[in-house]
């Protein structure tokens, strides 16, 4: 939709002028795939995909929403008293991130709000994320709250880990509060320190989404999660940062095979991430596809997150692109999309043989996306 139409669906429905319009971005991660929770390193970029909330500031406590997305569907709630789950799904994210304000004891306001994205859903690309920070932006904007990016990001997680039950880590949020253009993020998940790190101009982001059904995966995820905490743990480490092939080997007989091989993924990811930081700032696709290669592998033998559609179309990108390209599956596994790194002349060498082979190895249609690095949260006034 452009501007205009939604300013003009805007007051249309709330009978007055948007005041302005807060955005974020959602995020392809290139490589770094369950570290962050693990305080590791993860190296991911955002997308020029975005969330955009229009807000007007009421004066009283209603929060009154709608999405484009669910056009016959309205959320209302009251800030500054106990939030609770309602009935809608996707209401339930903007509920989370009043809850987590109001926890904090932000003093809020009541807003009208229109959401509206091309943040693919549920495809690993992290809409929720997008949603969160925007919503918490938007609050921080209008509630001059003054908190900092990286503030903004920490509610986003808070509100997905205890308000929509998924125990996620802090990368969804970080990078589409912090995301610069053009720019991956090295992200230190024990610190949140982030280093830029130029994508080379003649390099090209190109993600398949495998639409394959997703389910199980909050659960699934969770598990992994109590795996990775119970194996440093007995490695005597409050995380699997610490951890080390040396330790994990002498630690195994106190584990379970599970265990093992979840912080077996972790130390050798965290490893991966700073060799591939070093490999794309030196524009070394060779070494990228090393190493994502070897990620993708890890994923899928010790981290096993993924499926017969995410291991088939990277089977089929990796042989398309030979030693021209960089594979690898990307975000939250059980589906979701896979991400290639190559030279922008063989994009189409990759939209060709997922069109000739995909739907006949997986019968599922992919959807691929040519994608740069955009910005991360703005917030624009009109
Ligand atoms: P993803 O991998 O895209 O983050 P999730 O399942 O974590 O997948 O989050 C998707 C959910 O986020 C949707 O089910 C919906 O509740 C919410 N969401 C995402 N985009 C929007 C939108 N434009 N409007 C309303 N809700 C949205
Ligand atoms: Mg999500």
């Amino acid at each position: 939709m452009t501007n205009s139409a939604l300013q003009a669906l805007f007051t249309q429905q709330y009978g007055s002028d948007a005041q302005g319009v807060v955005s974020a971005p959602g995020r392809v991660n290139l490589i770094g795939e369950f570290t962050d929770y693990n305080q590791g390193y993860v190296l991911p970029c955002a997308l020029t995909f975005r969330t955009q909330v229009l807000y007007r500031l009421r004066n009283d406590n209603n929060v009154n929403v709608i999405s484009t997305m669910y056009p016959n569907e309205q959320e209302s709630f009251e800030v500054n008293q106990t939030i609770t789950q309602g009935s809608s799904q996707w209401g339930n994210y903007i509920r989370a991130v009043a809850f987590v304000l109001n926890r904090a004891g932000h003093q809020l306001n009541g807003v009208d709000l229109l959401i509206e994205s091309n943040v693919p859903q549920g495809s690993g690309l992290s809409s929720s994320a997008a949603l969160e920070v925007a919503i918490a932006g938007m609050f921080n904007h209008v509630c001059g709250l003054n908190l900092s990016e990286e503030q903004i990001a920490l509610f986003g997680q808070e509100a997905e880990n205890d308000f929509m039950d998924c125990q996620c880590g802090i990368m969804d949020q970080l990078i589409s509060a912090k995301g610069q253009q053009d720019q991956a993020l090295l992200i230190d998940c024990q610190n949140l320190q982030t280093q830029a790190v130029t994508i080379p101009t003649d390099l090209s982001i190109v993600i398949v989404n495998s639409n394959y059904p997703r389910k199980l995966v909050d659960s699934e995820y969770n598990r992994r999660r109590i795996d990775c905490e119970q194996a440093a743990s007995k490695m005597g480490l409050t995380t699997l940062r610490d951890a080390n092939l040396t330790l994990l080997a002498q630690t195994k007989p106190q584990m379970s095979a599970d265990e093992f091989a979840r912080a077996h993924h972790v130390i050798t990811e965290n490893d991966r991430v700073i060799a591939a930081t070093k490999a794309l700032a030196n524009n070394d696709i060779e070494q990228l596809r090393i190493l994502m290669t070897a990620s993708h592998q890890s994923l899928k033998h010790d981290f096993e997150v993924t499926v017969p559609a995410t291991d088939g179309l990277v089977q089929i990108c990796q042989q398309a692109l030979g030693d021209r390209g960089a594979v690898r599956m990307t975000g939250g596994g059980f589906g979701g999309a896979i991400v290639c790194l190559c030279r922008h002349e063989d994009v189409a060498v990759i939209q060709q043989a997922v069109e000739q082979q995909y739907f006949a190895q997986c019968n599922l249609q992919a959807d691929i996306y040519v994608c740069t690095a955009g910005n991360g949260l703005t917030v624009q006034p009109y």
